[in-house]
């Protein structure tokens, strides 16, 4: 049999040769989203929380997912996780509030909603990669501003890139990731007032940063906060949070998925989100870790430490792909960014772990030659 694929027979074509006609070559062009495997490594590559839940709690966990009626689709309105949200953030009674699987989802929402032709995504850069990834998924243009060699924000640049490319949405990561440091609340309060669409705050790191716009949103008529439980321990059970006037997150709603929130994650939300002085506790200690590590690696020889209010440490170092070989032969898997922007060249970003894994990668940090 003449196993040649030919063009003019449907039936002979490979999977391949359809997928590269009509899928859209800037799709095409991509590579997914690289998750690295981290078996029997300590992991400090993703900002998850390095806190196993207590045996108690496993058990409240567990008695609450046994619970659940798998065999029916979720609340799609996700009113109890709604209801705990509000509870365990104070998130005021007069705003709105949209759940989603990780901030990640919500990501994709909000820009699914605002997309047009010709419409335009801005952002500084470096920034979380997701925000001009979901722009090229939705077909608008991305406007990305560099941020000043400190990483502050270049508002004169912000400003005039507004000005200019009139910017349907803009994403301002507060704390910003992958560079770790707060923006200044009053550059990011012009930005807001200057930009004619949707300004959305992404507080991923709230935990860490003692700042928010969540209890400003009412100051501004196009200003979203954007959350997310992944950092403070939940990375797991996939739950982002949107808090903005109901007038923005009735539109939105439209673009959910019925339901995007499963039925698992709606039962261990709640009984997790409760442990307010656990969560508490995980945040105080990663914070006086992050404390440690920040004068800890400063002392190295040739490494320069960038100021942070995340959970994770940016650090320049001597030759980054050496050391993170380096790291990874000890046993740690750190995240390289050489190569992601210009402004982080040698930069690595290193996760705050528990304390003992902070000592294991003080040890290995301080053993590269
Ligand atoms: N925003 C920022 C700034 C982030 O750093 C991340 C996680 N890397 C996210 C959003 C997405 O988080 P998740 O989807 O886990 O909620």
């Amino acid at each position: 049999m003449d196993t040649t694929a030919r063009a003019d027979d449907p039936a002979q074509r490979s999977a391949a040769d359809v997928a590269a006609r009509v899928v859209r070559p800037e799709i095409r062009a991509l590579t997914a989203y690289p998750v690295a495997k981290a078996a029997g490594m300590i992991k400090l590559d993703a900002m998850e929380s390095p806190f196993g839940l207590s045996e108690p709690l496993r058990a409240k966990l567990a008695a609450a997912l046994a619970a659940v009626p798998v065999n029916r689709y979720p609340d799609g309105g996700a009113d109890a996780v709604k209801a705990a949200l509000r509870d365990a953030f104070a998130i005021p009674a007069e705003l709105g509030v949209l759940v989603g699987n990780g901030s990640d989802e919500l990501i994709q929402i909000i820009t699914s909603a605002l997309a047009r032709p010709g419409a335009v995504m801005l952002a500084p850069e470096p920034s979380f990669v997701m925000y001009a990834r979901n722009a090229l998924y939705t077909g608008m243009r991305f406007v990305g501003v560099p941020l000043n060699e400190d990483f502050s924000i270049d508002v004169r640049a912000m400003l005039d890139a507004i000005a200019r490319s009139q910017p349907t949405l803009v994403y301002l990561a507060y704390p910003n990731n992958p560079t770790g440091n707060l923006f200044d609340a009053a550059d990011v309060e012009r930005i807001v007032r200057a930009s004619p669409g949707l300004a959305v705050v992404d507080e991923a790191y709230h935990a860490f940063a003692d700042a928010t716009f969540m209890t400003r949103i009412a100051q501004f008529a196009n200003l979203l906060v954007l959350r997310t439980v992944s950092k403070i321990g939940m990375a797991g059970i996939r739950l982002g949070y949107a808090i903005a006037d109901p007038a923005w997150i009735a539109e939105l709603d439209k673009v959910r998925q019925p339901y995007n929130l499963n039925a698992l994650t709606q039962a261990a939300a709640p009984v997790l989100l409760r442990e307010r002085e656990t969560i508490a506790t995980w945040a105080a200690t990663l914070k006086s870790e992050r404390a440690r590590l920040e004068a800890a690696i400063a002392q190295l020889p040739g490494v320069t430490v960038f100021p942070t209010r995340t959970n994770f440490v940016l650090a320049r170092v001597p030759d980054a792909p050496r050391w993170f070989d380096a790291l990874a032969r000890a046993g740690l898997l750190v995240k390289n960014l050489h190569g992601w922007h210009p402004l982080l060249a040698h930069c690595l970003r290193i996760t705050v772990g528990s304390p003992a894994e902070n000592d294991a990668l003080l040890a290995a940090l301080k053993a590269i030659r």
